[in-house]
């Protein structure tokens, strides 16, 4: 393990020049890799799904910590230096070739796990909505962390009153914790981005009763799809909504953003059952 080449030394003799298509940026300081690797809490014998590992600088990371870790690559070019962290860690990484965004991590793990990745942003986003939407709760995942802007990792973890909240503030948050466990400065990747980033951790919660994910979506869409106007406006496209807000005490008046995400689940409820 000791042995392993710098990660500077993997990237130049596999010949992984950051693609920026991919969304490349890499994360070479070993210090920082482990105290992100530490975010989920003890790894030792656990199931980590690990998306876009790149060079492996994140990955060596987890299986220094003892996870089992399934990693799904995008870039065939990253294959070689994957291959050679397998060997120095028999036993404990698999990884797969292909698009996260089309990859069953359920498949792919066999069994619950941790989610741990520095993805592009929009292939993040777009993963993230997908976990959060899940059906099963508790979903496969046991908690998620994972690299983002850092506007984007605002808007995760927002409350109420904020610019930054909104549609994925609420479906982060009403059945998980969110927070943001470390910002990370921009000279930190190679090459840097134009951004900051920042760490979420997200863990789920129970679920509460009554609820339907997609009821949930389709009332945040159209309150925060117009969030300036009052909600007797916004929420007058969706059956039943103004009748829920009179039932759950809450003014047509207000304003998207100044609901909880409290009130969102109980109107959410109230159409459910309606
Ligand atoms: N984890 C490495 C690190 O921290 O240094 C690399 C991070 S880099 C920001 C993002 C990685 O995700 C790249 O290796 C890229 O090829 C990969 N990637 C991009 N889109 C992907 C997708 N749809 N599915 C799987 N991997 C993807």
């Amino acid at each position: 393990m000791s042995n392993l080449p710098p990660l500077r030394d993997v990237i130049a003799a596999h010949g992984l020049r950051a693609s920026k298509a991919l969304g490349q940026n890499f994360l070479l300081d070993e210090q920082l890799l482990d105290r992100i690797a530490a975010v989920p809490g003890p790894l030792a014998g656990e199931r980590v799904f690990e998306v876009g590992p790149g060079p492996g600088g994140l990955t060596r990371a987890l299986l220094r910590a003892g996870a089992n870790v399934t990693a799904v690559e995008r870039d065939a070019r990253c294959l070689p230096a994957l291959a050679e962290l397998a060997d120095a860690f028999p036993g404990q990484l698999r990884v797969i070739e292909g698009d996260a965004l089309k990859v069953d991590p359920v498949e792919a793990c066999g069994g619950p796990a941790h989610i741990v990745a520095n993805l592009p942003y929009n292939v993040g986003t777009a993963l993230l909505v997908d976990w959060l939407e899940s059906d099963a709760w508790p979903p496969w995942w046991k908690s998620a962390t994972l690299m983002f802007q850092a506007e984007v990792a605002e808007r995760i973890v927002a409350k109420p009153d904020s610019d930054a909240y909104g549609r994925l503030a609420v479906l982060a948050q009403w059945r998980c914790e969110a927070k943001i466990a470390m910002r990370v400065h921009r000279s930190a990747f190679t090459p840097p981005p134009k951004v900051m980033s920042a760490i979420v951790h997200i863990v789920p919660a129970s679920a509460p009763d009554g609820v339907d994910v997609r009821t949930l979506a389709r009332i945040t869409a159209a309150a925060f799809g117009q969030r300036r106007k009052m909600l007797r406006q916004s929420l007058k496209s969706v059956a039943g909504a103004l009748d829920a807000l009179t039932q759950a005490g809450i003014d047509e008046s207000r304003r998207a953003e100044t609901l909880s995400v409290a009130d969102y689940v109980t109107i959410a409820r109230l159409l459910g059952s309606a």
